[in-house]
């Protein structure tokens, strides 16, 4: 198909809900895509942190193939081996004592505020079941993560919300003051995405999880953008050297197939059991088995990789002229530009590279198996367009 029927088809059929750049992509080879247009583009935006491996990854594909030979779909009636093996990976590689699976970021986080405010009725009654959510945070889509989500942007046309969530500033003094005696959680991103690619200061994250733990109010880390190794752990709260009691993560968990997960940690292992949540397609094989290849290679050596290739980048991107500040942690990175970001974001596509945007900062979230020469193509693009 043409770009051009692509387009007129899209306009004519898809929800206009999301504003496209003029390319489609016929396929690609790791942080290299090729675009209908006969183009080569360097990919650094990963789908939005999903394509770990970038596209056409030879040993994902040939995990995914392997479980598609097999089975593509069982439902939570019965049991599945891949759903245990990714269960049982994520268990061993964060501390978590169990894990419910959905299909998006969302999903996750639904399942998080559920179990946080089951936790808190079984101990504590009714009444103390509020969620304090970050000014500026971003935590889904649907009515209720919606409304988690800090930042009023979001929230035009949707009202009325879901009664239950308070906003605090990323200070300590004020989430207890948000919190009173009625707070059952704090959800935080500990990279925010959304709004610009801000990491979360050290310090107070660390007081919040501190107080948290005294006061028995949940602590949950929204890993869902800045989780899966896309930060240079396998989990952003690493860095920060706490332990949540529920971790939301999805994005990049399964490389490229729709999953979400909640993690559940000592406190919360048990808050939620039969009957009390499901999701048709959670679970499902063939993304847990795409995520076992994914969370199988972002091993300590991998890590490490990411690690040094986001300081190259970041490095950089710091020497840049027209590049005014560098946030993020990882390959989680915020770009503070002279001028519009949307512009620069369109500038870089007509030179060839993807590159995304987070109010009011360039984001770019490469895919983690990014080539140097490739960064080096990227660099050059983002260079000659802030000139
Ligand atoms: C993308 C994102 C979500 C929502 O994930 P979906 O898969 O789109 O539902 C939630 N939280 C954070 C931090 C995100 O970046």
């Amino acid at each position: 198909m043409e770009l051009g029927e692509i387009v007129s088809l899209d306009e004519t059929y898809v929800a206009h809900t999301y504003k496209r750049y003029p390319i489609a992509f016929t396929g690609g080879k790791g942080a290299t895509l090729f675009g209908a247009d006969g183009k080569e583009y360097i990919d650094f935006g990963a789908g939005i942190a999903v394509n770990t491996f970038g596209a056409n990854d030879e040993e994902w594909k040939n995990a995914v193939k392997a479980q598609l030979d097999k089975i593509q779909h069982v439902s939570n009636y019965y049991y599945s081996e891949p759903t245990v093996r990714l269960a049982q990976l994520l268990c061993g590689r964060t501390g978590a004592k169990k894990v419910f699976f959905g299909n998006s970021g969302a999903e996750a986080n639904e399942c998080a505020f559920k179990a946080a405010r089951k936790y808190s009725y079984e101990k504590y009654g009714e009444g103390r079941n509020r969620i304090v959510s970050l000014k500026e945070s971003f935590h889904g889509r649907t009515l209720f993560t919606l409304t988690a989500t800090g930042q009023d942007g979001f929230h035009k046309y949707f009202g009325p919300f879901a009664d239950g969530v308070d906003y605090a500033a990323p200070d300590l003094a004020d989430v207890k003051r948000v919190c009173g005696k009625t707070a059952c959680a704090v959800v935080i991103e500990c990279v925010q995405g959304e709004s610009g690619v801000n990491a979360l200061d050290k310090s107070f994250v660390r007081a919040l999880a501190g107080w948290c733990a005294e006061e028995d109010v949940l602590l949950i880390c929204d890993e869902v953008q800045c989780g899966n190794g896309r930060t240079g752990k396998l989990y952003a709260y690493e860095h920060y050297g706490i332990s949540p009691d529920l971790v939301t993560t999805a994005k990049g968990l399964a490389g490229g197939l729709p999953i979400g997960a909640c993690l559940f940690f000592e406190k919360t292992e048990n808050a939620l059991t039969y009957g009390d949540h499901g999701s048709t397609f959670g679970g499902n094989p063939l993304a847990c088995a795409a995520g076992v290849n994914v969370l199988t290679r972002l091993n300590e050596e991998f890590l490490l990789e990411v690690r040094g290739k986001s300081e190259y980048l970041r490095a950089k991107l710091k020497k840049i002229d027209g590049v005014k500040e560098v946030t993020g942690l990882g390959f989680m990175i915020g770009l503070k530009v002279e001028g519009d970001p949307k512009e620069v974001a369109a500038r870089c596509l007509g030179k060839g590279l993807l590159v995304l945007t987070a109010h009011d900062k360039v984001r770019l979230l490469p895919p983690l198996v990014i080539k140097k020469d490739e960064m080096d193509e990227g660099l050059a693009i983002i260079r000659e367009v802030l000139q």
